[in-house]
């Protein structure tokens, strides 16, 4: 096992259109057991950072250490990694024991020692019944478990995964997320795994790397990401629906801030650390940060339901608010009728302000 250290990692791809900055001066410490995500939108250069890594594609500058050794030059084979990718790549026509084996074959591991250590994985990825069958007789999540075991069996020092459960329908994507949690519970492999899918980084991540056109946004804890996005397009990734985004000013009125939007005025509790150079502001709140609150509180918002939608266990009302709209969750048991005017309150504790166009957090 090891830490993984990636250190100013640049790759640009020349083509007739103009360069591309895939990826732009990523660095990273990924700790000794460690599972790190890298999500973000298609094209931000997630799978690009994945397979430098991997030794599939070559960096234009920077450099990547697995512990104390540099391993930026060396070939796929001699970096000590295994990779899981989208589609399985199994051998279509091998049984799942020899899809297994591959790997320790062709490093020449004797027939004894694959077999003790095909005996040794099956078990933990439920394939003890299949190893006969051919990939053909198997579900998409046996597969997957297949390309999964694959990868275990190397016993690699670290763990690379890109977008592994997007070919999976909802409810076995659901499964297989618990299964690699637990799988990373019980094994303490570093594993670095690529998606576009925010929930899948929320759920499985020790931290999260955000990334947005090549370069890193944010990296944190899920709780940091979440809470504490560092700007405005963190704060819009992240979280189902969106963290509602109200355009509007930031104020000092008796030496205190306050945000002024559409038809709302909200005090804050702290100035920014900087004040912006001008007054423009977004304030961003999450849908489950909005309370109905009795209408003669102080500071109630008032506002006019559109929309109300059940979403299982609980509701998304959405809610007039000046010229735009904001969406508020609640439990199903919350029933708004559309055109029922409502009281709002946001907790100023729970707030978040971003400056000018929105690029950083500035409170
Ligand atoms: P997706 O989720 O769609 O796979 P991604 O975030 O993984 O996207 P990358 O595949 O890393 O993104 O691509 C990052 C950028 O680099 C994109 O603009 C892409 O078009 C470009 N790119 C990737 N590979 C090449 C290549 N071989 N030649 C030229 N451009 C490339």
């Amino acid at each position: 096992m090891a830490n993984v250290r990636i250190d100013r990692l640049h790759k640009e791809f020349r083509g007739p259109t103009g360069t591309v900055h895939a990826l732009q001066e990523l660095t990273l410490d990924i700790a000794d057991g460690e599972f790190v995500s890298l999500v973000g939108p298609s094209g931000c250069g997630k799978s690009t950072a994945l397979r430098i890594i991997a030794g599939l594609e070559v960096p234009s500058s920077g450099r990547i250490l697995f512990g104390p050794r540099d391993i930026t030059k060396l070939e796929p084979r001699d970096r000590n990694i295994a990779m899981v990718f989208q589609s399985y790549a199994l051998y279509p026509h091998m049984t799942v024991r020899q899809n297994l084996e591959y790997g320790l074959r062709k490093r020449g591991i004797g027939k004894e020692e694959r077999a003790r250590k095909v005996a040794a994985i099956a078990p933990m990825l439920r394939l003890e019944t299949m190893l006969e069958r051919k990939p053909r007789q198997l579900s998409g999540g046996q597969r997957q478990r297949v390309a999964l075991g694959r990868a275990l069996i190397r016993d690699p020092e670290v763990f690379l995964l890109d977008e592994p459960l997007s070919n999976l329908d909802a409810k076995l994507r659901v499964h297989m997320r618990a299964e690699l949690a637990a799988l990373h519970q019980k094994l303490r492999t570093t594993m670095i795994y690529v998606t576009h899918d925010q929930l899948e980084a929320m759920t499985l991540s020790d931290r999260i790397v955000v990334m947005n056109h090549g370069v890193m946004q944010q990296v944190g804890t899920p709780e940091e990401i979440y809470s504490r996005p560092a700007n405005r397009f963190v704060a819009e990734f992240i979280g189902t629906p969106s963290m509602n985004m109200i355009e509007g000013e930031l104020r000092i009125e008796g030496g205190r801030p306050v945000f002024q939007g559409p038809g709302i005025a909200v005090p804050l509790p702290q100035a920014p650390p900087r004040m912006p150079a001008t007054p423009q502001a977004t304030l961003g709140v999450r849908p489950e940060d909005i309370a109905l609150v009795p209408p003669d509180a102080p500071g109630a918002i008032r506002a006019k339901v559109t929309v109300s939608e059940l979403a299982g266990a609980e509701r998304y009302h959405f809610i007039e608010l000046g010229s735009g709209s904001v969406i508020l969750r609640t439990p199903a048991t919350t029933v708004l009728r559309p055109g029922e005017t409502v009281a709002l309150g946001l907790d100023p504790a729970r707030l978040h302000l971003f400056a000018g166009a929105g690029e950083d957090a500035a409170a």
